[in-house]
């Protein structure tokens, strides 16, 4: 479902940030994207989501080719991919309830169904009864928690996390990614960039990038007994 084709990436004023990626990754995977800091996994995952465009090659997703994208035809793109960021961007002049229903707000939908979406979120995540809280008020944890009840309130197919534990202790990181692994179970393409690799209870497929290159094409990491 997203293929890249010798895809190099560079910044105005910089060397090559991504050299000749090629790479597949199909419906319903969990995708680990690993390496150091200033490898390129930020630049990866917004090339896969059209938030950057290569300066080379070709990114395939679904059938379109994301070079060739209009600008017109962005928003219908987007709204394909939940994006969770380290700093999950949450307004804290809203409640909770408030963050999650924004990106519903841009599409037709009722009141009465987009409060049900936007329960049945919290509900996932664990954050039900923190509706009308202010997010500053919750742990940092919760925090990234709520980011990924706003990421999945549109029902998006793939979910991008660029580094969504990196600021976090070990036992919320872990909550972290059990609920990443949950949406992988249901049909969800989970695409994860991390420092280090977590110890996955699921297959996966990991990415691991140095210096702007892949150093692993395509390996498939087996089940943890
Ligand atoms: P990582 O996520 O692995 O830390 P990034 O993709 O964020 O790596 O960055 C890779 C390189 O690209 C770094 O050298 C960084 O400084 C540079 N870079 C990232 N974003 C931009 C940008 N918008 N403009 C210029 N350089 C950038």
């Amino acid at each position: 479902m997203i293929k890249f084709d010798k895809v190099f990436k560079k910044y105005p004023n910089e060397m090559d940030v991504l050299q000749d990626i090629n790479l597949e990754i199909s419906s319903g995977e969990l995708v680990f994207v690993t390496g150091p800091s200033g490898a390129g996994k930020s630049t990866l995952l917004k090339l896969m989501s059209a938030v950057e465009k290569p300066t080379n090659g070709s990114i395939i997703f679904e059938n379109t080719n994301l070079s060739e994208l209009r600008n017109k035809d962005m928003p219908f793109l987007r709204r394909k991919f939940g994006m969770i960021f380290q700093d999950h961007k949450l307004l804290y002049d809203r409640n909770c309830f408030e963050n999650v229903v924004l990106p519903l707000e841009i599409n037709d939908i009722s009141p009465t169904d987009s409060a049900r979406r936007v329960r049945a979120a919290l509900n996932k995540v664990g954050l039900l009864s923190k509706e009308k809280v202010n997010p500053i008020t919750l742990s940092g944890g919760e925090q990234q928690r709520l980011a990924i009840a706003r990421a999945i309130v549109s029902r998006p197919s793939i979910l991008i996390a660029d580094e969504p534990t990196g600021n976090l202790d070990k036992g919320y990181a872990d909550e972290i990614m059990n609920i990443f692994y949950s949406f992988q179970q249901v049909g969800v393409t989970v695409i994860v960039s991390c420092h280090e690799l977590p110890q996955s209870p699921i297959k996966f497929k990991q990415i691991h990038l140095i210096k702007g290159q892949i150093s692993n094409s395509d390996k498939y990491v087996p089940l943890l007994s």
